[in-house]
């Protein structure tokens, strides 16, 4: 059945790969964003609705003229560094405009939630593969407005029959393969599209954060994931909700750890050219290794990664970058 679904911070990275899911799967969508970090490009599909999360009069006139079936969140900010220069950002973004968000679905009875939550939540990894019961202490101002969120959705489900699905998620990559869409951050700081920007981009060399990390190589290990086998688990989510109620936690990764060194050998196989780098001191707060055990949403979801190989993240992501629409 046709549902009515918003998508906050729908012109973003992750956000707008969502709303074209959405609409491709027959929904309607509304897409509410500030545009502070998103791009007005990347709104080809349903209705767009500026405002920012702060301004709850912005949130009661959303929810005055549209009705949804349920919310998905993904307006945050999301820079480590930036979170530790800047909490009260963080915090007046993630948590209080989030807060915002749910006082509004209250308010006009909408009762599914699906938020954007990350590996950061679990901080120092004492698992080989991080399952969601590993502890949860985050090493950063960020990691905290997720994990506030995460409880305070616990809290909603219990008083206000709230439900909610947060997706923890690992390292999200690569782009829709028409490369109509895809990831453009200002400043960059993720691995995978500054590996191929320093390619395309002869001005821009390759920074490798940190070389005597405690891994096979000496650099950081990850889980990268395609955003459309991310977005393919929120709308597995929706259905979920419908006969689980409650607050739910999810990893979505695809259990495969990659070293920067490996990344980089991947990218180059893909790109067929050497890549140049150079090793800086470790950026503060980057863990060893983030590696998932995603096994709880593949099962309760039913959900498979199509993008399993590392190469065809790369490639959708090098298809992007080479020609950007924004
Ligand atoms: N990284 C790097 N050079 C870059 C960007 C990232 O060496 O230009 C490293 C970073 O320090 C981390 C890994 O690549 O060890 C993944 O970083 P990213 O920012 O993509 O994701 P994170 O795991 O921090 O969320």
């Amino acid at each position: 059945n046709k549902l009515s679904l918003l998508v906050c911070g729908g012109a973003g990275y992750i956000g707008s790969h969502m709303t074209r899911m959405i609409a491709e799967a027959g929904h309607d969508v509304t897409v509410f964003d500030n545009l502070s970090t998103g791009h007005a490009e990347a709104l080809k599909w349903g209705k767009f609705v500026q405002g920012d999360l702060r301004n709850p009069e912005d949130l009661a006139k959303l929810f005055a003229e549209n009705s949804f079936d349920a919310v998905f969140h993904f307006s945050g900010l999301i820079v480590v560094s930036e979170s530790v220069e800047k909490p009260f950002e963080y915090y007046d973004n993630n948590v209080t405009g989030t807060l915002n968000l749910l006082q509004a679905m209250r308010k006009h009875g909408v009762n599914k939630f699906v938020f954007s939550s990350t590996a950061a939540v679990y901080g120092e990894p004492v698992m080989e593969m991080i399952t969601e019961d590993h502890p949860l202490k985050p090493l950063n101002p960020y990691g905290r407005t997720k994990l506030q969120v995460e409880e305070i959705l616990q809290d909603y489900a219990v008083a206000y029959g709230l439900n909610s699905v947060c997706f923890r998620y690992f390292n999200a990559a690569g782009a829709h393969p028409d490369s109509t869409i895809g990831e453009a951050h200002s400043p960059e700081t993720h691995l995978i599209p500054n590996i191929l920007l320093s390619c395309i981009d002869e001005g821009r060399r390759l920074k490798i954060f940190g070389s005597d990390y405690p891994t096979p190589d000496g650099t950081c290990v990850r889980d990268y994931i395609h955003i459309l086998d991310l977005c393919d688990a929120h709308l597995k989510a929706i259905g979920f909700m419908d006969s689980n109620k409650g607050a739910h936690s999810f990893n979505l990764g695809n259990g495969k750890g990659f070293s920067i060194l490996d990344v980089i050998k991947s990218s180059s196989e893909v790109i067929g050219r050497e890549i140049q780098f150079d090793y800086e001191p470790a950026r503060a707060g980057d863990s060893p290794r983030l590696v998932a055990d995603s096994s709880k949403a593949a099962k309760t979801l039913n959900w498979t990664p199509q993008y399993a190989d590392l190469r065809d993240i790369i490639e959708t992501a090098y298809r992007w970058h080479k020609n950007p629409a924004y």
